[in-house]
């Protein structure tokens, strides 16, 4: 499995550096971002470095579709039992700033929507 030595959530994922860790598997790690943007925030990374979602190609369909299917089940048990988004930051211009592919689950109440 591929592991990038300076790379953040490669460290997570290697148990280097802590977090709160809510789902993992043989692929797959999720823990709650940092500075949350929602009252659910969570992301979900593979385990493997794959810098971002124009690093992946067809080969990865499965390890996307576990992440993608692995959402409204973590966003479930955390909470969010009335919706949430996913979004996947993507390079200098989609606002990416960890270059470790990651998806984000937010979720929660959101009254200032909502009164
Ligand atoms: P990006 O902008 O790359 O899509 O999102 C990176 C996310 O990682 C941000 O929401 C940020 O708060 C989160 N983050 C950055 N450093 C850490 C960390 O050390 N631990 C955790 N749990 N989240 C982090
Ligand atoms: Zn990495």
């Amino acid at each position: 499995m591929s592991h990038d030595p300076n790379c953040l959530f490669c460290k997570i994922a290697a148990g280097q550096i802590p977090a709160a860790k809510v789902y993992e598997d043989d692929e797959l790690l999720a823990f709650k971002d940092i500075h949350p943007a929602a009252p659910v925030h969570l992301l979900v990374i593979p385990k493997a470095h794959i810098a971002s979602l124009a690093d992946a190609d067809a080969s990865h369909a499965p390890l996307l579709g576990r992440m993608l299917a692995l959402a409204p089940k973590l966003a479930l048990e955390q909470g969010a039992s009335n919706g949430f988004r996913v979004v996947i930051n993507t390079g200098h211009d989609g606002g990416q700033e960890i270059h470790h592919l990651h998806l984000h689950v937010m979720g929660g109440p959101r009254p200032w929507k909502h009164g």
